[in-house]
């Protein structure tokens, strides 16, 4: 049964790649109409600054404290990025450089080739295919990875997007239909008698990456953040990261290639080495001597790339939640709902967070996967960081 009767109007707050693609799926594909409100120009928080790696399989093997459906909800979203991505492509005229190209994980040391069976194990047990590579496979498959490599495995699971092409895409999208309505600054939350509203919407989503939590409301004349009305979104956390981008010359790699903490994506004539992770750190700005350590990484990983100049630099902020999975569903407030805490994973996970929430919000569809991610779950054990992206 649908929660309105006619066209509704549905406010969304943060102009990510998470808010967009909902608004996406909202008016675009659904017809409801839209407000987008951004304190910021559009699409340049984390989602500019990601790699646009869509990887389930390293979600695969579970670290303690993760949620146990994370990676479900991984391969459930990168199962609907061909059509995702075909459908943007084709409506903004933006390639948004989709590549289907299998990954390689590739071990230089005994610690990360343990790792990777492990991470094979599990692939085994869910039905996810990956080959296993020795380490004459993987140099043949790519030929620009250290000759020191032990061996790696080939994950089909596991492609690219050019995020920023992606975020260009959504923008271009959404600005092309008469549905959607874009305001440059905070939207003017109310909150009276434990009901929040926004005036002339239905219904409020918010998704505003780590910055969520302290979004605005006016209560009696005065402006508190929607953490005080025990929405569970002060869970909400950031983790710091820094990457660069270097020229791709000819003994580039042509695939993502990741070893322990680092990865190279492939990137439009550049290629990207990411990534720092660092909790508790909302950097807005790259440190020089943190860029040429992680430089340092991607060149053991990649040899050729010693003397590639470096083409960018920047950082960028993770929005994290106890247990590394995003917030998605109804907060306790009637009409007030959540997209955020997308963490490593935001761009992999846009199409299947916009689909949920717009089944939720539209059709009032619950069960399964969108209970599985409510705000106001229980979360595990303790949480261990890891390998970074
Ligand atoms: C270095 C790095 C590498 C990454 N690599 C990958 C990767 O390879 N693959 C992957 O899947 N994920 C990756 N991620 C994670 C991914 O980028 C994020 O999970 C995702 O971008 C989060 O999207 P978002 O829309 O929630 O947040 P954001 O993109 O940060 O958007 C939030 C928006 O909300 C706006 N906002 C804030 N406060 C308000 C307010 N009060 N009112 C209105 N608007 C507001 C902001 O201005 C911003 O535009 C990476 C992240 C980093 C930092």
């Amino acid at each position: 049964m649908a929660f309105f009767s006619s066209c509704p109007r549905i406010a969304v707050i943060g102009a990510g790649i998470i808010g967009l693609s909902a608004a996406y799926e909202l008016a675009v594909r659904r017809g409801a109409r839209v407000t987008i409100f951004d304190v910021r120009p559009p699409g340049r928080g984390a989602s500019w600054a990601a790699a646009g790696m869509l990887a389930p399989a390293f979600e695969a093997a579970a670290e303690p404290g993760v949620h146990p459906q994370l990676f479900e909800l991984c391969l459930a979203s990168a199962a609907l990025w061909p059509e995702f991505a075909g459908e943007l492509a084709a409506r903004s005229g933006v390639d948004v450089g989709f590549d289907r190209t299998p990954s390689l994980a590739a071990a230089l040391d005994g610690g990360e080739a343990e790792r990777l069976s492990r991470i094979a194990a599990v692939l085994s047990a869910s039905g996810v295919a990956h080959t296993a590579l020795a380490a004459a496979d993987i140099l043949r498959l790519e030929p620009a990875i250290n000759p020191v490599v032990l061996g790696g495995l080939e994950l089909p699971s596991d492609f690219r997007v050019h995020n920023r092409q992606t975020v260009t895409a959504l923008l271009a999208a959404l600005r092309a239909t008469s549905k959607v309505t874009f305001v440059a600054g905070a939207a003017p939350l109310k909150s009276a008698g434990g009901k929040l509203s926004l005036e002339g919407h239905d219904a409020v989503l918010v998704a505003a990456g780590w910055e969520t939590a302290v979004i605005k409301v006016e209560e009696r004349g005065a402006l508190f953040s929607l953490a005080n009305w025990e929405t569970a979104l002060d869970d909400i956390d950031c983790h710091g990261g820094q990457m660069l981008s270097v020229a791709a010359g000819e003994s580039a790699p042509m695939r993502v290639v990741r070893a322990g903490h680092v990865y190279l994506v492939p990137r439009g004539g550049q290629v990207v080495i990411g990534a720092t992770v660092e909790p508790d750190r909302a950097i807005d700005a790259p440190e020089a001597e943190v860029i040429e350590a992680l430089r340092l990484e991607g060149v053991r990983l990649c040899p050729g790339l010693a003397d590639a100049p470096v083409a960018e630099s920047w950082a960028g902020v993770r929005p994290g939640t106890p247990d590394q999975a995003p917030f998605i569903g109804e907060t306790v407030m009637p009409g007030l709902f959540v997209a955020a805490g997308h963490y490593r994973n935001g761009i992999l996970l846009a199409p299947v967070t916009a689909r949920l929430l717009a089944d939720l919000i539209l059709d009032g569809k619950r069960g399964g996967l969108i209970e599985a991610f409510a705000p106001r779950r229980q979360f595990g054990g303790p949480m261990t960081l890891s390998s970074a992206h």
